[in-house]
């Protein structure tokens, strides 16, 4: 199995079996993100102590990819600090926007790497990043137009 199809293995499991996918009754941040261009929608919900992320969780609904990639985001996210979450947003949308090697750091999101070489599904990618630091920020009913992508 070469590399490419063992990453769409792992994106279309994430889709059919999304990871914390569920509302979070003891949340302390959330946000709401909506990609216009493909219809995809998110909620994120974060539970932060000490800077910590304890727990990760989203619902949504839209394409394969951007499910996949919250299900990836909020897996990875578990017992990481709120900067090494701010520095994955940075990477992950640079891995996907510019010519340059992937960070190791990225970790099993590079499985995301392929979504580069169709600029029209970036942005179903990068949404759940995008509602991240929305999240981060505390902004709860703010809606994620992505002008930055
Ligand atoms: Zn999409």
């Amino acid at each position: 199995m070469d590399i490419r199809a063992l990453y769409q293995e792992v994106i279309m499991d994430h889709n059919r079996h999304p990871r914390n996918h569920h509302v979070m009754v003891h949340k302390t941040n959330e946000a709401q993100g909506y990609n216009p261009l493909c219809g995809d929608q998110l909620t994120v919900y974060l539970n932060i102590q000490n800077n910590i992320i304890e727990d990760a969780s989203f619902v949504g609904c839209g394409c394969a990819i951007s499910q996949a990639s919250a299900s990836l985001m909020t897996e990875a996210l578990k017992g990481r600090t709120v900067e090494e979450a701010h520095t994955w947003f940075h990477q992950f949308h640079e891995m996907l926007t510019e010519d340059k090697p992937i960070p190791t750091t990225l970790n099993k999101l590079v499985v995301l790497a392929g979504v580069k070489t169709y600029p029209a599904r970036v942005k179903c990618a990068t949404l759940a990043w995008h509602t991240l630091e929305a999240a981060l920020k505390q902004c709860t009913d703010c809606v994620t137009t992505e002008s930055t992508c």
